[in-house]
């Protein structure tokens, strides 16, 4: 069985993570240890599923403690203008940050955030996703995927990965 990417989807569009953005996932979260730590996803739309192809770590102005993360903005504009004139062409989707000591489940701050991102005219991003890690749990970190449409504190999908181990049986490759 290939397990190279997982799709995760609902409402809206599809969610494709390929194996090694959650392997950076994971280690980020893992290294930053007790402080939450994140950064913003890039990737592209292809037939109705959002591809993401890389995870940033956290900008140098970004905040963080053991229970918030405030992601900075130095350097994301020219990085994503630098993505954009790439080709294959590619831009924000959305969100990750780490929960290192509670559940992947985003918190009712997270909710908000992300439906003030999708409203935000400057973002142009009207469904981002928020990727939550939990940086310690075991064996392995567990995240979950939201989808926002800035309808709503809720996301229009939200999948949370318990058991990466059976990954491959829970949601099908
Ligand atoms: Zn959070």
């Amino acid at each position: 069985m290939t397990t190279t990417s997982q799709t995760y989807g609902g409402r809206g569009y599809l969610v494709h993570l390929p194996e090694a953005v959650i392997d950076t996932l994971r280690g980020q979260a893992v290294s930053a240890g007790r402080r939450e730590t994140g950064g913003i996803l890039i990737g592209y739309y292809r037939n109705g599923e959002a591809i993401i192809t890389e995870v940033t770590s956290p900008p140098p102005d970004s905040k963080s403690g053991w229970f918030r993360f405030e992601r900075g903005t130095r350097g994301v504009k020219s990085y994503l203008e630098e993505k954009w004139a790439a080709d294959p062409r590619e831009f924000y989707l959305g969100e990750w940050h780490s929960h290192p000591t509670q559940q992947a489940r985003p918190s009712s701050t997270d909710h908000r955030q992300m439906q003030q991102i999708s409203n935000d005219p400057d973002i142009d991003c009207s469904q981002p996703i928020l990727i939550v890690v939990a940086g310690q749990a075991k064996p392995l970190p567990e995240f979950s995927v939201g989808v926002y449409d800035g309808a709503s504190d809720v996301p229009a999908v939200l999948k949370q990965q318990t058991d990466l181990a059976h990954r491959g049986s829970d949601y099908g490759s």
